[in-house]
């Protein structure tokens, strides 16, 4: 085996931490997320733990050994208590601090509390790889529960990176717990285990900058497709998923019903007592449309005043009581400043159910407009059905609705 120098992997874990931890820097300067700053924190903390372990027989014992060992287990309970902050669940400091103070402990005892201390570098060893190991264990705890909650793609890449991380740190300790002597004497397999730190390490990093990464797309994605004012999905939302939908449900010859809803009346509302009042209408009425909503519905604002329900799988008579239950129901407001009692609003529907001849979304749409129509003419607060389309049901290049 070729000769392998333990300062020279302690350095090359120094730069690899310099690194992800200025990447973490870096991100948390733009991003100010608290995990971030942990994490930055931790690297940077590591970085100079690991620097202070291999300036040993450089720096006094006390600064090399207790304070450099103390600094690398503290840079992974900051790793830790990020991955809290990234999970929104608050950081056991008291446990971490408690670990960190008996690490210390053990630390102090084996540098200064023993005779001959060169017979205590299989003790240190051991020491910081039980500490880690039971980090490593803790933090793939708190990403299994991320994992659960449904998180998936990079909890599951962060999940290896830290599995990599721990078992690496854990063979150090069964590598290292009976080597005697002092550290630039140690060669061989332990070397070799503490580059691979290096390299878990490298991969920790990469796992932080994916798990962000993540964070950053699901909260993209949700702007993307949400509607500011009511917090329900947005039109090209319901677009994307309803035409899905319809494809399935004409392939599978299963129900599919589509309610669209539009307030009665609402320009009065902004006409007599304000736009906030209208903007507080429009977020009761979706509170109202999200009572109603069961799992496998697609909810959405199309615009102004006019909301959409999409029902997979429902037949025509469960969604014509589903629609009267909502319709039926008058919403209540309460206009921002006012303590009078809450003023109510009405909505009217239009309920279309998937039939052959609906070639697509907006021939649907169409159908379940002209009853929306109808139910306004018919004197509003109440629901429509369309009729079963007469003829192929064929859409107008001009909808806005795309096929
Ligand atoms: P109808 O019963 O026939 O549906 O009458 P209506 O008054 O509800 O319908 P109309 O289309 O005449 O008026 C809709 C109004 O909704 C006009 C527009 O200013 C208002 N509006 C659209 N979007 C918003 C919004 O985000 N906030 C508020 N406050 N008003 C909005
Ligand atoms: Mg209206
Ligand atoms: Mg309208």
């Amino acid at each position: 085996m070729p000769e392998l120098h333990l300062p020279t992997a302690l350095l090359y874990g120094v730069l690899i931490s310099l690194a992800v931890g200025l990447t973490a820097v870096a991100l948390a300067v733009r991003d100010r997320s608290a995990y971030m700053v942990a994490w930055a924190a931790g690297m940077a903390v590591l970085a100079l733990g690991l620097a202070a372990t291999s300036l040993r027989g450089v720096l006094p014992n006390g600064l090399s050994i207790v304070a450099g060992n103390v600094l690398i287990v503290a840079s992974q309970a900051l790793v830790l208590a990020g991955l809290y902050m990234y999970r929104q669940k608050r950081v056991p400091w008291s446990y971490l601090g408690a670990l960190m103070g008996l690490t210390g402990l053990a630390f102090v005892w084996g540098t200064y509390g023993v005779q001959d201390q060169r017979q205590y570098l299989g003790f240190r060893i051991a020491v910081l790889s039980a500490v880690l190991t039971t980090l490593g264990v803790w933090a793939l705890w708190v990403l299994a529960g991320l994992y659960r909650r449904g998180e998936r793609s990079m909890v599951a890449f962060a999940l290896f990176a830290f599995a990599a991380f721990t078992a690496v740190v854990a063979l150090r300790g069964v590598v290292g717990w009976r080597l005697t002597g002092d550290l630039p004497a140690v060669h061989g397999p332990a070397v070799l285990v503490t580059m691979l730190s290096g390299f878990s390490l490298l991969l920790q990093g990469l796992a932080m900058i994916g798990l962000h990464t993540e964070r950053l797309t699901d909260r993209l994605d949700r702007l993307a497709h949400t509607d500011q004012l009511t917090q329900l999905n947005n039109r090209r939302h319901f677009e994307q998923q309803a035409a899905r939908l319809v494809e399935r449900a004409t392939r599978s010859h299963q129900p599919l019903a589509l309610v669209l809803l539009d307030a009665d009346h609402f320009k009065r509302i902004n006409d007599e007592l304000g736009h906030e009042a209208g903007d507080s209408a429009l977020q009761a009425a979706s509170d109202h449309l999200r009572k109603h909503v069961r799992p496998g519905d697609l909810c959405a604002r199309l615009g102004g005043e006019e909301f959409v329900l999409m029902l997979p799988g429902v037949p025509l008579e469960v969604a014509t009581e589903r629609a009267q239950a909502i319709v039926q129901d008058v919403v209540r407001y309460c206009p921002p400043g006012q303590t009078s009692a809450p003023r109510e609003l009405t909505l009217s529907a239009g309920l279309a159910v998937l039939h052959p001849q609906d070639v697509n979304l907006a021939a649907l749409v169409r159908r379940a407009d002209a009853a929306l129509y109808q139910a306004k003419a018919q004197g509003r607060h109440r629901l429509c059905l369309a009729p079963a389309p007469a003829g192929p049901n064929r859409p107008n290049p001009s909808e806005g609705l795309s096929s």
